[in-house]
C-alpha cells in the first residue's frame, strides 16, 4: 500500500493482532477501520468516540493541509478533528475504509487517552508502550 502523503511504499508494523501500515519516510500511519476498532478495544478505549463512523459523521474540518487519497479505494478523505487541546487533525476515508495519521499525531492522540483516569491494565499498557515505540511518543 501506499502512503496517501508521500507515495512511498508502507510498512505493515503489527503487534499482537494489530496491523498498522507505517511509512518510514514521513512517519505517518494508516489504521483500518476494523485495526482502529480492536486497538481501541485492546486499550479498553471504546467509550472515547474515537472510531471511523464517529469521524465520518463529525463535521469536516476546516484545515489548510492539502486533500489526501485513501490508500484503499483512492477516494479523497475527509479532514476532522479527534481530541482535545490539542485537536488532533486526521485524514478519513469517505467510505470507511480507515484513518491516516499524519507523523506525531497518533502520539498526541495515545497521550491524550493514555492521560485518561482509567483502570490501567496489562494490555493497555502494552499498546501504549508499542505505540510509543513505534512513533515514538
Ligand atoms: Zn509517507
Ligand atoms: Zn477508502
Amino acid at each position: 500500500m501506499r502512503c496517501p502523503a508521500c507515495k512511498n511504499l508502507m510498512i505493515v508494523v503489527e503487534h499482537e493482532q494489530i496491523e498498522l501500515d507505517y511509512c518510514v519516510n514521513c512517519s505517518g500511519v494508516w489504521f483500518d477501520a476494523g485495526e482502529l476498532a480492536l486497538l481501541l478495544e485492546t486499550m479498553q478505549l471504546e467509550g472515547t468516540g474515537i472510531s471511523v463512523d464517529s469521524v465520518l459523521t463529525s463535521p469536516e474540518a476546516k484545515s489548510s493541509e492539502k486533500k489526501r487519497r485513501c490508500p484503499i479505494c483512492g477516494h479523497k478523505m475527509k479532514k476532522a478533528t479527534v481530541g482535545h487541546e490539542p485537536e488532533v487533525l486526521i485524514d478519513a476515508c469517505p467510505r470507511g475504509d480507515g484513518l491516516w495519521f499524519d507523523s506525531g499525531e497518533v502520539g498526541q492522540l495515545i497521550t491524550q487517552l493514555s492521560d485518561k483516569p482509567s483502570e490501567e491494565s496489562d494490555s493497555q499498557g502494552r499498546v501504549i508502550t508499542f505505540l510509543g515505540e513505534v512513533f515514538r511518543v
